[in-house]
């Protein structure tokens, strides 16, 4: 069993990961396919027998009323009374959905965490000796080490895959509520799994919230992307790493992955550099060196990644390392759409391709509390500033509402959170309201 720890403060708001939904989602309306499926439920009762009482009236309740909806959605009912029968909520699930980290790691000891010597070296080895690689390399044109490093996040090389459940666990979000159209969808995918042969529910066993096998993939996408690479008939993405490298493969492909083009490259910013321009526009990197920015290594740009248009960011702020993102780094984002995310898996892929280790160390950064980040958000609205909310995530629109507050008092604009930046606008705040 895993769980997914990301920076808070670096996950965007509203952001949908196929693989994990950030827990602070929620679903404000049926997704499309869980819509069509209550509409389409006919008034009659269904002819399935009602599920061992578990003793938990809510999940009980949420019990009856779904299986019409599955079927509506063409489970058979011998499946749904098979595999609902005695279903039970799962604790475990229940307490997990609903914890939140207290302090938000900062990003520079997330990708310490991410970037290991031990992982370097195991990716390097896996690079070498997973059979069929450079047939899923040259079929989706996504570098064997890029694949190492979503691999090495998702299930630490297939080591760590989770060993719920699915059914029991999806069952126990859905009848917990606060993201049932979603959990209800990777249910019903998880019986359209089961019904069509393809593996029993014995096999279909993953984390908390869904997420199955070396890919960690979420049944709806198992159903959308997995696919048989080593020709046995079967999307064996828990026991094949063949099957499971090309549907991550696939994934990326999917999401837009450019064949031939990195992901991202860590830059310089000359002295007195409008940090403004930080997830800003999107301009070819020679844009960019017109304003003095430029690869940190000195090296030149590879004639494919010149091409690229490429946005500038400072995820631990104007003193940290800096990128400028490709669009591959948004590609990866379709997996997990956190910035910290992919910056580990594609630094982690660097690395197993034998590039350096950063040439800007990562600063040493104090963990902002909950309350530190709601105090900020509460003060940059106080004076003026849009930061889209005060929940404690520091997403897109509060680094936006920082950077324009920072540009204002003639601050670096680099809409990063710091200690230091709390303290200063909760001065500012309580100064104005005194
Ligand atoms: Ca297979």
């Amino acid at each position: 069993m895993r769980r997914r720890v990301l920076p808070a403060f670096l996950a965007l708001a509203g952001c949908a990961s196929p693989v994990v939904p950030p827990p602070t989602l929620v679903l404000p309306v049926a997704t499309a396919a869980v819509a069509a499926v209550e509409a389409a439920t006919p008034a009659a009762a269904p002819s399935v027998a009602p599920p061992t009482a578990s003793g938990d009236m809510i999940f009980d309740a949420w019990a009856s009323e779904f299986q019409g909806r599955a079927l509506a959605a063409g489970i058979k009912p011998e499946i749904l009374s098979r595999e609902m029968a005695g279903l039970t909520p799962d604790p475990r699930v229940a307490g997990l959905d609903s914890r939140q980290p207290e302090f938000s790691k900062p990003v520079g000891d997330y990708i310490k965490g991410v970037v290991t010597a031990d992982r370097i070296a195991i990716g390097q080895r896996r690079a070498a000796d997973t059979p069929m690689i450079g047939d899923i390399e040259n079929r989706f044109g996504v570098p064997r080490q890029v694949l190492m490093g979503v691999w090495a996040m998702e299930s630490g090389f297939g080591s760590i895959q989770g060993d719920l459940d699915n059914v029991r666990s999806l069952a126990t979000l859905a009848a917990q509520g606060r993201r049932r159209a979603w959990a209800e969808g990777e249910l019903i995918a998880t019986f359209q799994i089961i019904q069509s042969g393809e593996f029993s529910r014995a096999r279909l066993r993953g984390s908390w919230a869904g997420a199955m096998g070396q890919t960690q993939f979420i049944p709806t996408t198992f159903l959308s992307t997995a696919v048989d690479e080593d020709g046995d008939g079967k999307r064996d993405i828990w026991g094949s790493s063949t099957d499971a490298l090309a549907s991550a493969a696939n994934l990326l492909a999917k999401a837009g992955w450019v064949r031939g083009q990195g992901w991202a490259r860590e830059v310089t910013a000359p002295p007195g550099f409008d940090f403004s321009l930080t997830e800003g526009p999107k301009e070819v990197p020679a844009w960019w060196a017109a304003k003095g920015v430029r690869p940190a290594d000195g090296k030149p740009w590879s004639a494919n990644d010149a091409a690229a248009e490429t946005q500038l960011i400072a995820p631990a702020g104007a003193n940290g390392p800096l990128f400028l993102l490709l669009p591959n780094h948004f590609a990866i984002r379709k997996y997990n759409n956190s910035i910290a995310y992919a910056l580990g898996v594609g630094l982690l892929a660097d690395r197993v391709a034998g590039g350096s280790a950063l040439v800007k160390p990562w600063p040493q950064e104090t963990p902002l509390s909950l309350v530190d980040r709601m105090t900020a958000q509460r003060a940059l609205a106080a004076l003026g500033f849009s930061p889209g909310g005060s929940d404690g995530v520091v997403g897109m629109a509060t680094r936006k509402a920082l950077r324009d507050w920072q540009k204002a008092r003639g601050l670096t604009a680099d809409g990063y959170l710091s200690a230091d930046m709390v303290r200063r606008l909760k001065a500012e705040a309580d100064g104005a309201g005194a």
